[in-house]
Formats: structure tokens, C-alpha cells, sequence
């Protein structure tokens, strides 16, 4: 069952309102997302013309590989979304960070993408979809570069 959901970044100067957001979100252990993140980045997808946006002048899109971009607030820092902008079977889809969501008391982690370079605060447990680094390559990137960009996503 998916619902509509509201959330903001730290300053609030960018806002949404999300709609068929689903019961489970991922994670990404990547060491992209690590950085960017601080450690892990949950994304909640969300299809991206579900997503009204507020403060648009506040976002920062960084195009961070050949088939993806990530936002923050300009402001604040906050992470907004990591979006896959090559054609792909996820094209149109926005993973939203959890943490912008005011309310997440129904959602769950339903799958783990890039197990095989968690940290060790990450060490959940076990009782889902686990996919190592290239397994989520093989799910999402394109063929010619899952060869030499292993790190990106
Ligand atoms: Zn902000
Ligand atoms: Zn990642």
C-alpha cells in the first residue's frame, strides 16, 4: 500500500509532497553514498512526477556519474534524492532521503544495495533483499560502465 507523505530538509527551505510512497525503502552502502551520506543513504522511491517540490531555487543537482544525479539543499546541505537520469528500468524514479520525511513510523528497509562495503554500524540484520556491489551494477548501470567505475553509482 503506498500514500501520499510530506518531509523537508534541515532549514525547510526545500519542501515535498509525495505521492504512492511506498511501505519500503533501501539502502545504499556504496562508497559514493557513504561520503555524501555520512555513512549509509536510505532513498525512498518515489515516481518523480508523484513528487511536488517546493524551494526549487534552493536545490543543487550534482551530476555525480554518467547515468545519475543527487540533490541537496543549497542552504543547509541536507541530501534531498538520488536519481538514475540514464534510460534504464528505473528512469523516473527519485529516491528521496528517509530522514527528509516527517513521518516514517510505517516504512520499513526492505532491501540493502552494495552489502559487500557497509560499515560495521551497519550491520543489520539479515532479514531482507541483500545485493553486493555488482549485483546492484548489473541491477542499474549501464553495461559499458559497470566495468570501470565500480565505486560510482
Ligand atoms: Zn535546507
Ligand atoms: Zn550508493
Amino acid at each position: 500500500m503506498s500514500q501520499t507523505k510530506t518531509g523537508h530538509c534541515m532549514c525547510s527551505c526545500v519542501s515535498f509532497v509525495a505521492r504512492n510512497v511506498p511501505e519500503t525503502f533501501g539502502a545504499c552502502h556504496c562508497d559514493m553514498c557513504k561520503r555524501w551520506s555520512g555513512n549509509v543513504f536510505n532513498g525512498v522511491p518515489v515516481p518523480s512526477e508523484d513528487l511536488q517540490l517546493s524551494g526549487e531555487g534552493h536545490i543543487k543537482r550534482i551530476q555525480t556519474s554518467d547515468w545519475a544525479e543527487r540533490a541537496i539543499c543549497a542552504e543547509c546541505g541536507s541530501p534531498l534524492w538520488y536519481r538514475i537520469t540514464a534510460e534504464g528500468p528505473t528512469t523516473g524514479t527519485t529516491n528521496l532521503a528517509l530522514g527528509l520525511f516527517d513521518d516514517t513510523s510505517d516504512m520499513t528497509l526492505g532491501y540493502e544495495f552494495y552489502v559487500d562495503r557497509k560499515t560495521s554500524a551497519n550491520d543489520l540484520p539479515k532479514d531482507r533483499k541483500q545485493f553486493t556491489e555488482a549485483e546492484t551494477l548489473a541491477l542499474f548501470a549501464p553495461e559499458d560502465a559497470s566495468h570501470d567505475q565500480g565505486d560510482k553509482q
